[in-house]
């Protein structure tokens, strides 16, 4: 009879111990793809939007990198994904919304990293253009598409003021109100909205005109400007300050809104 005791506890104990484990197990989050290591130090060498934060906005920006590589995967397509192109999606990401807290990307699920320009396997307005990056549309929707080489091309050169992975995640931010636009509805203020019309019209025209600084992508039409001048914005804006000041000070209503008085 003892033995049968005994034995009984034995089993009872056991099973207590794999229901700890398993439910101890249970509580982790499962990451399939780890948050870089080098996440910090490859922010502070990389990226300068990172390098001029302080202390406590830098931890900021590395906790909201490091939660936006939890939720989207970044997969390479006959390339190889390595954790500096990890770091340089996220902070892409980060950057135009750094300003909204909590702000996340529910309209994005996964990029595709291709090793250049891609252009054949996507329809893209039918034309032998090389596209650097895309909005996934269709059978894509959620997905982005960027090229690993202007991914990292545009973070090492410090004088450009293009950004294609900041470009693509301006397009998602404007996307967030139903429609690709040029009009981010979600960010913007209703006031400035008629303005900002007013102003993208007359840019546009010095585009047209070749009056103007701003790539010529951006005369395309106003979603494709928005993007454009927000490249710019993020890449260079003292140079946007002094070029375009009115324009630079829309985009500071847009990305730097002011905290909400009561
Ligand atoms: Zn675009």
């Amino acid at each position: 009879m003892q033995t049968i005791q005994l034995l009984i506890l034995i089993i009872f104990i056991l099973a207590i111990f794999y229901m700890v484990k398993f439910l101890g197990g249970k509580k982790k989050v499962t990451v399939t793809d780890p948050v870089p290591l080098q996440l910090k130090s490859i922010l502070q060498e990389q990226v300068p939007f990172y390098q001029q934060l302080n202390k406590n906005k830098k931890t900021e920006f590395e906790e909201r990198a490091a939660h936006f590589l939890t939720q989207v995967k970044i997969t390479g397509v006959k390339t190889v994904v390595e954790d500096l192109d990890k770091v340089l999606v996220a902070a892409s990401a980060i950057i135009p919304i750094f300003n909204f807290p909590g702000w996340q990307y529910p309209n994005l699920n996964e990029v595709l990293l291709y090793p250049d320009s891609f252009d054949h396997e996507f329809e893209q307005q039918g034309e032998d253009r090389n596209i650097l990056g895309m909005v996934g549309s269709g059978a894509l929707n959620h997905v982005m598409i960027l090229s690993q080489f202007e991914l990292r091309q545009a973070f090492l050169n410090e004088t450009g003021k293009n950004n294609t992975a900041i470009h693509e995640f301006v397009h998602l931010v404007d996307k967030t109100d139903g429609e690709i636009d040029g009009i981010p509805e979600s960010l913007l203020h209703k006031q400035y909205i008629k303005p900002w019309l007013q102003l993208m019209q007359e840019k546009i025209k010095e585009i047209i005109d070749d009056q103007s600084d701003i790539n010529p992508y951006g005369a395309t039409n106003e979603a494709e400007f928005f993007a454009v001048v927000s490249e710019y914005f993020f890449e260079r804006p003292e140079l946007l300050k002094d070029k375009h000041p009115e324009l630079y000070e829309l985009l500071l209503k847009i990305f730097h809104p002011a905290p909400a008085s009561s």
